[in-house]
């Protein structure tokens, strides 16, 4: 059984970020957004550099950001993560997130009854729970 984008969004958010219980998504989701609209450099438009980050974000917003998006291999960098770039899985959840308000993510966010989540290396979305790489979300990366 395939799962929706949306319901991949939610997965990746609860894997991410998941401490929110209805209160905090409003807040972590605008930083995810901000951090997003903040991209772009001359030669990359899904690059960053930390300077227009801090400027848009402030630097606490940007660094909790960087670290928590690097870990998640949403970005990437080469020498430093002060500037780098998304991921494939990266990009996926850019394009999902620009195309959605703050205020439709939460909405996707709050908890339902009987959903069968999966996370990063768990998948409960199969016939049976598996462990390894078994769900095709395009926010997590494979590579
Ligand atoms: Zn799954």
């Amino acid at each position: 059984m395939s799962k929706t984008i949306e319901q991949y969004f939610v997965d990746w958010e609860n894997s991410a970020f998941g401490y929110g219980y209805g209160t905090g998504e409003p807040h972590t989701l605008a930083a995810l957004k901000g951090f997003f609209d903040a991209l772009g450099r001359p030669d990359n438009p899904n690059a960053y550099d930390y300077r227009i980050l801090e400027q848009k974000l402030t630097p606490t917003v940007a660094w909790l950001m960087i670290n928590i998006l690097c870990r998640e291999d949403v970005i990437e960098y080469g020498t430093s993560p002060r500037g780098g770039w998304l991921t494939q899985a990266g990009e996926a959840l850019r394009a999902f997130v620009d195309a959605h308000s703050v205020e439709e993510l939460d909405a996707l966010t709050e908890r339902r009854g009987g959903y069968a989540s999966c996370c990063r290396d768990v998948c409960n979305c199969g016939d049976n729970s598996v462990l390894g790489p078994a769900c095709p979300n395009p926010f997590w990366d494979r590579s």
